[in-house]
């Protein structure tokens, strides 16, 4: 989330052209590394602060030490279900990000985890689109992306991604009894994470085609990652 800068209203977010979003299958592999915790997420945001003006509890883990430390205490809250140490910052009555002062983040160097890691290349990348009124501008901002296909790999990629948000959102039940969240950021961040489930590869790893898995078969490898995860 954010840039450090001059932010953009809501006159501005959605209303210029086309963006660039990158080659469809580095940007997949690269948002795969992001979301298992490897790197913040390099995205080429401009003058965008869409996501810091939309209405979002930004979370906050204990180990963010450096984090915290920039925050007022007052800001924060324990967050709903999690572990103790695990907090949420709300926004303000405007539905913007306290931190965010004259359109800029006033602790950029210092900002969250959630919010190094945000991209909203998710949505298109699933075929998802966000329909709260409070987060318009993020969905504005959202359709100006447009990936590139190097090579058919690319294609297969995202088709494999859209399978998978188009699935998830139409089983929401079976991720709500796995325990997932179902809101329409964390289905595409789901689509992501599991995309693969709905890939066949050659030996050597390549893509080649999407195809349809069976829902038994999803919920039982969903179920065992997710366990997983949790236990690290
Ligand atoms: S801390 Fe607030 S202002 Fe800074 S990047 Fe995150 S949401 Fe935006």
């Amino acid at each position: 989330m954010s840039y450090v800068g001059r932010g953009v209203t809501d006159g501005e977010v959605g209303g210029g052209g086309d963006l660039e979003a990158g080659a469809f299958g580095t940007w997949v592999t690269q948002m795969r590394e992001s979301i298992d915790g490897d790197h913040g997420a390099d995205v080429p945001c401009g003058t965008c602060t869409a996501c810091c003006t939309s209405s979002q509890f930004i979370h906050i883990t204990p180990d963010e030490t450096e984090t915290l430390a920039h925050i007022p205490k007052a800001l924060l809250f324990p967050a709903p279900r999690l572990p103790e140490g695990h907090v949420l910052m709300p926004y303000n009555e405007r539905g913007h990000c306290p931190m965010l002062i004259d359109f800029e983040c006033s602790i950029y160097a210092h900002r969250p985890m959630t919010c190094r890691t945000y991209d909203c290349r998710i949505f298109p990348a699933a075929g998802l689109k966000i329909d709260e009124p409070d987060k318009r501008l993020i969905a504005a901002q959202a359709q100006r992306w447009r990936f590139q296909y190097p090579s058919t790999g690319d294609e297969t990629l995202h088709h494999a991604v859209t399978a998978a948000g188009s699935f998830l959102r139409d089983h929401v039940e079976m991720l709500e009894e796995i325990g997932l969240p179902t809101n329409t950021t964390q289905l595409a961040v789901l689509a992501v994470e599991f995309h693969d489930l709905f890939i066949d590869q050659h030996d050597d790893g390549t893509a080649t085609t999407v195809r349809l898995p069976d829902v038994q078969g999803v919920r039982v490898e969903l179920t065992r990652r997710v366990d997983a995860r949790r236990r690290r």
